[in-house]
């Protein structure tokens, strides 16, 4: 008989912890998750799901001249924000009733509400209430966080967009990371007119040069007006107190802001959006947009949890230090997912709430492979990878560079100028594949395959072996016979 309430107690309703938590209780451990949101977090609230939808939403646009240009009698459609709205909502909705199900017939306890760490076995919730556990596990994720600069509380955030009163004319996007690229390029596909500051050189900085070199070019092609090197020095709204900011100036135009046809929107958005903002950069443009989307990075989750009162080590970008077991240092207490800011993917805070459970529940002591993880990037086209960049390849090791470019079929037989990317980057020493890059419609599913070759130490050999499929686009990343370069 235990001397605690609970074997486990997750707090943290996302991925991570769901799945953690059921596992355990499938061991047939007593198991408790508290949840002070929705159940499903961020990926099914706020992030991967309803983002991946309004992919699909945003791809429509094109289709419509790709298909007359297939002899397909069609005229270009109206979009209507708020019946797509209503639809995601409702399907949120369902599948959060599915997280919550599958929980329950886990027989795990729920608890709506926040939890924090009173000790090292013991969490309380909102109304006072403590619980012991012989483990916690903190899952608590991350949050989008806007640049400390005044008025930045006009901005929204990537949360905010599901909940948008209607579709904007115009919009910034401030970053160059994953969530401000694909959000330029959903919102572009939706007819928004989309401006993208990025401060630095090139997007998708981490990412291989050749790919973010073919995505910005890809995403200026769709009307995104990119500016890099550039970010915002001044905000404010552009309302009646101003209207010298309310008149257009050719710099209004040069940025994409139709300041003409803007029109004030009221919104209940985090408090933001209650009308056009006037934009001052730092190449000295002026520009007035329906909204500004900060898509600056997110922090971890770890604020006021008494995580540090506790003993529990917090690190520079407030993330729950672990080891490769995702134990912190109070030793019954274990972190995973975003809330430690390690690999912050879905995919990866599940693997290590499985691997937490074989270890802690299995007696199978488990660490988490970070490495040669799989991803992809939601731009239009996508960008898929898995392993080195090219960059990091040379600095390692010798190397060889298979590449190819070029207009595929589908694309080229309606006349557009999309070209996609495919990428090997091999060792001269053992031949294996060290990195694979592919800029392409649905390159997110050709990426999922590459990668269990290149995870299972795939040579450029293997690749060349492998009889292509024709007639596809990725047929190309096993017929490409000399390499482009060596370094
Ligand atoms: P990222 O860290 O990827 O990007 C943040 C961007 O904002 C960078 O371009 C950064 O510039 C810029 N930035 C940061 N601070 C400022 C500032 N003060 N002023 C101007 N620009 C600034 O964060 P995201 O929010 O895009 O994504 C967070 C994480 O979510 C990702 O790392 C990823 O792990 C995950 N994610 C994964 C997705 C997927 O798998 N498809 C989709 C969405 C998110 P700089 O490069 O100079 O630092």
């Amino acid at each position: 008989m235990s001397d605690f309430d609970y074997d486990l107690f997750v707090i943290g309703g996302g991925s991570g912890g769901v799945r953690a938590a059921r596992v355990a209780a499938a061991q047939g451990a007593k198991v408790a998750l508290a949840e002070d949101d929705r159940m499903g977090g961020t990926c099914v609230i706020r992030g991967c799901v309803p983002k991946k939808l309004m992919v699909f939403a945003s791809s429509y646009r094109e289709g419509f001249s790709d298909a007359r240009a297939y002899g397909w009698d069609v005229k270009d459609g109206d979009f209507h924000w708020n019946v797509f709205r209503d639809h995601l909502h409702t399907e949120l909705d369902r599948l959060e009733q599915v997280y919550r199900n599958l929980l329950d017939g886990s027989g795990v306890e729920i608890f709506d509400s926040r939890a924090v760490l009173k000790d090292a076995h013991t969490v309380q919730l909102a109304d006072g209430v403590t619980k012991s556990a012989k483990h916690i596990l903190v899952a608590t994720g991350g949050h989008p966080v806007k640049p400390d600069m005044p008025n930045a509380h006009l901005g929204i955030v990537s949360d905010d967009i599901f909940h948008l009163p209607e579709l904007p004319q115009s919009m910034l996007i401030v970053g160059g990371g994953y969530i401000a690229c694909e959000f330029a390029c959903i919102m572009a596909g939706l007819g928004v007119k989309v401006t993208q500051f990025y401060r630095g050189a090139q997007i998708l900085r981490g990412f291989d040069d050749e790919a973010r070199g073919l995505i910005a070019e890809m995403m200026r092609e769709q009307g995104i007006d990119l500016h890099t090197g550039t970010n915002i020095v001044e905000m404010k709204p552009a309302d009646a107190q101003h209207p010298e900011n309310a008149v257009p100036t050719a710099s209004d135009a040069a940025m994409g802001a139709d300041v003409q046809q803007m029109k004030a929107l009221q919104t209940d958005v985090s408090g933001a959006g209650e009308g056009p903002i006037w934009v001052k950069s730092t190449n000295g443009r002026e520009g007035v947009f329906d909204y500004v989307l900060f898509a600056t990075g997110r922090s971890p989750n770890t604020q006021d949890m008494g995580l540090e009162e506790i003993g529990i080590q917090i690190g520079r970008r407030g993330e729950i230090l672990v080891d490769e077991y995702s134990q912190s240092a109070v030793p019954s207490v274990y972190a995973i997912g975003d809330v430690t800011n390690r690999v912050n993917l879905t995919p990866v805070a599940i693997r290590e709430g499985m691997a937490f459970v074989e270890t802690v529940f299995k007696g199978n002591p488990t660490p988490i492979d970070h490495d040669l993880i799989p991803s992809a990037i939601f731009t239009q086209p996508e960008y898929g990878t898995v392993g080195l960049t090219e960059e990091a390849a040379r600095e390692q090791e010798e190397i060889e560079v298979y590449c190819t470019s070029f207009r595929p079929m589908q694309t080229a037989f309606a006349g557009k100028p999309g070209r996609v990317l495919m990428k090997l980057v091999v060792s001269k020493v053992n031949r294996k594949i060290l990195g694979c890059h592919i800029v392409a419609p649905n390159a997110g599913e050709m990426i999922q395959l590459a990668g269990i070759a290149v995870k299972m130490g795939a040579t450029k050999e293997d690749f060349d072996r492998t009889v292509a499929v024709h007639p596809t686009m990725s047929e190309e990343i096993v017929t490409m016979r000399d390499p482009m370069r060596t370094a």
